[in-house]
């Protein structure tokens, strides 16, 4: 059986549209699937029309959060709550597209592959101000962390059991699941496909609430960041050491007299930035780890009609 979980937003628009695609691609195959609608605090229509397909239809199956917790609190609900041998996870608004779905069963069957995870062939369509951010995040968190990022990747991509176990295990309350996918290991077939636009309603992100997120990845995958204020403070030391040697020099050979108040500000203003930066730095770890030991639960549902759903985790 095929699991495909879904998280939902406000998609009252775009959700009957996925529904109708997603059931004609599983029409022509000759598998068992459940479709699992993860409704992320919809204030629209999702969940009475969640409500409704159900009642049409026994592949359909919800779990409804108390308010919005994110597509990643969406995403582990859905992990937790799967029951099929092979789970996907698929955007509601078909920019994921079904239609790829009978080929990655294919690869999967074929045995060398534990996941087929699709990435955007190209970033056409996209403002180039974002591709070029895009581009430098790739770069960057492959560079300094063991989450291996494939640039363009999407969360599109069908797995596994073994490795739906992995993800759930991976409790953790920062998630970034990109990285969590890359993490875990296992063999990954990587499909390229076209972009395609969103077929209704609108998107849930900006580009700072995207920079936020990818600040997220990179703290949550790498300890780098909290190093440079290691190597700042090394490299601050060595300069002043040897600016301390050529003015004790420079008083002993030519005597000059004290100068340069305007010189000295401008240092005591660059050190202070520096020290604030790298406590910035630190405080995001510091906020993180707060967060961990806390140790509150990823989501909270208060409906479903899964057989003993796990409405708590
Ligand atoms: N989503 C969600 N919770 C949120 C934001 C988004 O469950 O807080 C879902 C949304 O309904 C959609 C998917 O995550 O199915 C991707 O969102 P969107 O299409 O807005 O993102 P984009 O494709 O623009 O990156
Ligand atoms: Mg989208």
């Amino acid at each position: 059986m095929i699991s495909v979980i879904v998280p939902c937003f406000n998609e009252q628009e775009a959700l009957p549209l996925f529904y109708k695609e997603t059931t004609s691609v599983f029409a022509g195959m000759d598998t068992d699937y459940e479709l699992l609608f993860v409704n992320d605090g919809s204030s629209d229509g999702t969940l009475p029309l969640l409500k409704k397909l159900a009642s049409e239809d026994g592949h359909v199956k919800y779990l409804s959060f108390s308010r919005n917790f994110g597509k990643e609190a969406a995403m582990y609900a859905g992990f937790c709550n799967v029951k099929g041998d092979y789970a996907a996870v698929m955007d509601c608004d078909l920019q994921d597209p079904p239609s790829l779905l009978p080929r990655m069963l294919e690869i999967l069957e074929g045995g060398e592959y534990d996941s087929v995870a699709t990435r955007r062939a190209d970033r056409k369509g996209e403002p180039p101000v974002r591709s070029f951010f895009a581009e430098c995040f790739y770069k960057l968190i492959n560079r300094i962390s063991d989450a291996d990022i494939v640039s363009g990747a999407r969360d599109f991509r069908l797995m596994k059991r073994s490795m739906v176990d992995a993800i759930v295990s991976m409790c953790e309350y920062n998630r970034f699941s990109k990285g969590i996918f890359g993490w875990i290991g296992f063999k990954t077939f990587w499909l390229p496909y076209e972009n395609v636009e969103r077929v209704a309603g609108t998107t849930k992100w900006n580009f700072w609430k995207l920079t936020a997120y990818a600040i997220d990845g990179i703290t949550n995958f790498s300890q780098v960041p909290l190093d440079i204020a290691s190597w700042f403070g090394m490299f601050m030391t060595g300069f002043s050491f040897l600016m301390l040697i050529l003015i004790v020099l420079r008083r002993l050979l030519f005597g000059d007299p004290v100068a340069g108040w305007a010189s000295t500000i401008c240092v005591i203003i660059f050190i202070g930035g520096i020290q604030l930066f790298c406590l910035g730095i630190m405080g995001h770890y510091i906020a993180k780890t707060y967060l961990e030991v806390k140790k509150r639960p990823h989501y909270i549902a208060v409906e479903s009609n899964i057989d003993d759903p796990c409405l708590l985790k």
